[in-house]
């Protein structure tokens, strides 16, 4: 069977044909729609062109002709190998629809019964549908350098309406990391009312993961909840598989408020065969930092600043972000405008392909001002 790179699964495919392995043709994707057009720099979404993994797509082909079945046992095997690997059970592993599910249903559990309190400068895609429901969320000021401001949200805690913390570690679309010890008594500090949700969709490309996750503090039964994802270091988006891992009263709370068989069977079986697949992992990594180190390159050329980015995406210094991710469009390369009026000049751009990464290097210069 022939599986090419960045291939889409494309079966020709009669009765006849489907039951003879032999007649499985994958086909090259990137004209079908699913990805830019071509010249197109894509480095808008954070998104990660190594993946998936040749495992990963290997495992979607194989798994085609029997995706006529839910995929309730692929899910049990998931949440176990994860589980397994981070040192909690099976059960205290919540799958979802991307990780976006898992905090969407989070925002919908906590939100019942109070309110939600997050920083001002940060993803909140997860939070737009509960926030139609009426969620309650309160967005907490930065810190002077763009930070996270714990005090800030620690005084935020004290307010008795306030149920549940949710803060992304590292933060997007800043990019920066919090000090482990703080993060850790800020935790420790909160009223047992309040679940602390810390989204670490990042955490995999952070500077060593294992000394800055809050999943140990939650094996040992903290009140706290982690979400990881697919879609970064293993390069899934499209595939929307994350999870959460937390304790088994929290994971009891999730799973209640989850979508109904949500998880797709060929993200599944991509998400098993890349779990264990640690070199494709450590490539990746180490080639998001590479494009990372060309972009940190390319804003010092330029005379400019970005934030301390410990992720696959810096946020620049501009002298206007939307009239700049105007003029970057203009030369087929997307970045994000302003992320909201109390920051005009700061744009964030991702680490796509090296070539992309290249042309926006070379651009910069001449459009910091623009
Ligand atoms: N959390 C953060 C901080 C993100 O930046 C993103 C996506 O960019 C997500 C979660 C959503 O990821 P997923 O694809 O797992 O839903």
């Amino acid at each position: 069977m022939d599986i090419s790179r960045r291939g889409w699964l494309g079966l020709a495919g009669t009765t006849a044909a489907a039951t003879q392995a032999s007649a499985i043709t994958i086909r090259m994707a990137d004209p079908t729609g699913f990805a830019p057009a071509p010249g197109i720099a894509h480095l808008k979404y954070n998104e990660n062109p190594l993946g998936p993994p040749a495992s990963a797509i290997q495992a979607m082909a194989d798994l085609a002709r029997t995706s006529w079945y839910y995929a309730d046992d692929a899910e049990a095997r998931l949440a176990a190998m994860i589980g397994k690997r981070l040192g909690v059970p099976a059960s205290q592993v919540v799958l979802g629809h991307g990780s976006s599910e898992v905090i969407t249903s989070a925002a919908l559990a906590w939100g019942r019964r109070g309110t939600i309190v997050m920083p001002a400068l940060q993803f909140d895609e997860p939070l737009l549908y509960p926030m139609a429901q009426g969620l309650s969320l309160r967005r907490v000021a930065m810190a002077p350098d763009m930070g996270i401001d714990l005090g800030a949200l620690g005084r935020a805690a004290a307010a008795p309406d306030v149920v549940m913390i949710y803060l992304c570690n590292p933060n997007n679309p800043t990019g920066m990391v919090l000090p482990t010890a703080e993060l850790v008594a800020f935790a420790r500090s909160l009223p047992p009312r309040v679940t602390l949700l810390v989204d670490e969709a990042y955490m995999e490309l952070a500077d060593d993961p294992a000394a800055r996750t809050m999943l140990p503090l939650v094996a040992s039964g903290a009140n706290i909840i982690v979400t990881r994802t697919f879609s970064k270091l293993f390069g899934m988006a499209g595939l929307r598989i994350g999870y959460a891992v937390a304790s088994p009263a929290n994971a009891a709370e999730l799973k209640r408020h989850r979508l109904t068989i949500s998880l797709n069977a060929p993200g599944l079986a991509a998400a098993i065969a890349a779990w264990d697949d640690t070199r494709f992992q450590a490539d990746s990594r180490a080639q998001i930092i590479a494009a990372r180190r060309v972009l940190e390159a390319a804003v010092a050329r330029a005379g400019t600043v970005a934030l301390p980015s410990q992720t696959n995406f810096l946020f620049v210094k501009v002298a206007d972000a939307n009239r700049f991710s105007a003029a970057m469009a203009q030369k087929g390369i997307l970045v994000r405008g302003a992320w909201g009026p109390a920051w005009p000049n700061w744009s964030r751009v991702s680490t796509g392909r090296l070539a992309d990464v290249q042309r926006f290097a070379d651009a910069l210069p001449g459009l910091v001002n623009a």
